[in-house]
């Protein structure tokens, strides 16, 4: 799947999140995804690498960082040039 093919499914606008299928479930304040965890843009029902989330939890303000073991590089691939630097929050 080459990063053209992804772009065309990513729909949505406005900056890109954290997004996860699940959530810790002893984080109830500070949100933050159980396991691995995908970049895709508010409103998008597809992550950047072309999986469906459109049902999956978003995180606002849990910073992406790619050295993460969970972080998806795929997403990160696309992503990667249109930042210069981390995505959400510290
Ligand atoms: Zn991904």
């Amino acid at each position: 799947m080459t990063a053209g093919f992804v772009e065309r499914l990513v729909v949505g606008s406005g900056a890109w999140v954290v997004t996860a299928p699940y959530r810790q479930p002893r984080s109830i304040d500070a949100l933050a995804p159980w396991g691995d965890f995908h970049l895709k843009r508010q409103g998008a029902l597809w992550t950047a690498c072309g999986v469906p989330a459109n049902d999956w939890h978003v995180f606002w303000t849990h910073t992406f960082k790619p050295e993460i073991p969970e972080a998806c590089l795929e997403c990160w691939v696309v992503v990667k040039p249109a930042v210069s630097q981390g995505i959400g929050h510290e």
